[in-house]
């Protein structure tokens, strides 16, 4: 048994209490008003972040195979993310295999090591388009039905970025939704029409919809045409990534669409392998990239992933105006929500103790993983 004293993120503001932890959450004693804004400095104790979408960090890269898987976890840990989705990027379509095997192995071997819950992968790419390739490879193929059988059969895809407009998409993403794959639109260039009836089609077959990193790799949102970004945003029930790094989304267009979108808004790192390794080359997907002042690009000038941590996403997002505890849903229950966790993503009995304390200024003191603490941070 472990107990942590401090203020408690609640559904509704910041409450005084204790949790008390076994490899789960025992009970919570709280004390006092629910507030927006703590009124000491006291720990800040919040629902372990999730991260559905995180290609690296560390100098580790979900393509590298288990070493990179584990250090990209390891790193990300540290940061305070307790869940996360290891993210292939397109490449040529053994290499994807081979990443996906990788990524599996570390998952079944995960119980006896510390490290966040792994609950399997994202797919991002290689089912995009070719003509919004962001800072994937030119290696796009398409969802043809051997290729989803073979993503079937291994069982460790739980995300898929893919583009409605391309051939096969629908067909494809319904018999992966039919599996519990969350079907994530994106790297994109359909039309609203097109992303309509590709939603309606996979919750058809019951599959949840999500969108990828929201207003990158697609179109913008206009009066006439509302394209991808309206497409979403009008949606009662999708779920939307967001990279909020500065760099990728500006903070205006974050908040109009947490307007929008409100608890179904989730905010991830899309980080890549030069993650907490400061300036320099680094490399993406094959492709050799630069990174100046915590911005990744390829030679081009397109960005190329993030340098984000799941800690800096929540500070954002609390410099920019949320309360900590709505910022703490955006970082942990939202996406827990999307992706059928139902054990964690809140801080109540009977939930994973997956917890993480922030000081005052929202940086990272300790990290518990299913009760576990991870030890040398802060
Ligand atoms: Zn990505």
């Amino acid at each position: 048994m472990n107990t942590l004293e401090g203020w408690i993120a609640r559904p509704d503001g910041m409450q005084r209490g204790t949790v008390h932890v076994s490899d789960h959450i025992e009970a919570i004693d709280v004390d006092g008003p629910i507030v927006d804004v703590p009124t000491d400095g006291g720990p800040r104790i919040l629902p372990g972040f999730i991260d559905p979408h995180v290609h690296g960090g560390g100098g580790g890269d979900a393509m590298d195979g288990p070493d990179g898987v584990r250090t990209l976890a390891n790193y990300h840990l540290r940061r305070g993310t307790t869940t996360l989705y290891p993210t292939t990027i397109t490449n040529p379509w053994r290499n994807v295999l081979t990443a996906l095997h990788g990524i599996n192995d570390v998952r079944q071997a995960q119980q006896n090591e510390l490290l966040p819950d792994l609950p399997g992968a994202h797919l991002e790419g290689p089912f995009i388009s070719p003509n919004r390739l962001g800072a994937q490879p030119d290696e796009a193929v398409l969802p043809t039905p051997e290729r989803v059988k073979a993503i079937l059969a291994m069982n460790v895809v739980r995300v898929v970025t893919i583009a409605p407009e391309i051939e096969g998409a629908t067909e494809a993403a319904i018999r992966m939704a039919k599996a519990g794959i969350r079907i994530s639109i994106g790297h994109t260039r359909a039309n609203a029409e097109t992303v309509q009836a590709f939603v309606d089609a996979v919750r058809e077959a019951g599959g949840t919809i999500g969108f990828t990193h929201l207003f990158n790799a697609m179109g913008g949102l206009g009066g006439r045409e509302p394209g991808i970004v309206g497409a979403c945003l009008a949606d009662p029930q999708a779920h939307a990534e967001m990279i909020l790094d500065g760099h990728h989304v500006h903070f205006t267009s974050f908040l109009a669409a947490h307007a929008a979108l409100q608890d179904r808004l989730l905010l991830v790192t899309d980080a890549i392998r030069a993650t907490g390794l400061g300036d320099g080359p680094s490399e993406l997907g094959g492709q050799a990239i630069e990174v100046l002042d915590g911005k990744a690009t390829l030679p081009s000038g397109t960005l190329a992933g993030s340098v984000l941590t799941m800690d800096q996403a929540l500070r954002n997002a609390v410099k920019v105006g949320l309360p900590l505890s709505t910022a703490a849903h955006l970082t942990s229950g939202a996406a827990a929500h999307y992706l059928g966790l139902n054990d964690r993503g809140r801080i109540e009995p009977g939930l994973r103790a997956d917890l993480v304390t922030l000081d005052a200024d929202l940086h990272v003191q300790s990290v518990l993983t299913a009760g576990r603490n991870v030890p040398g941070i802060g």
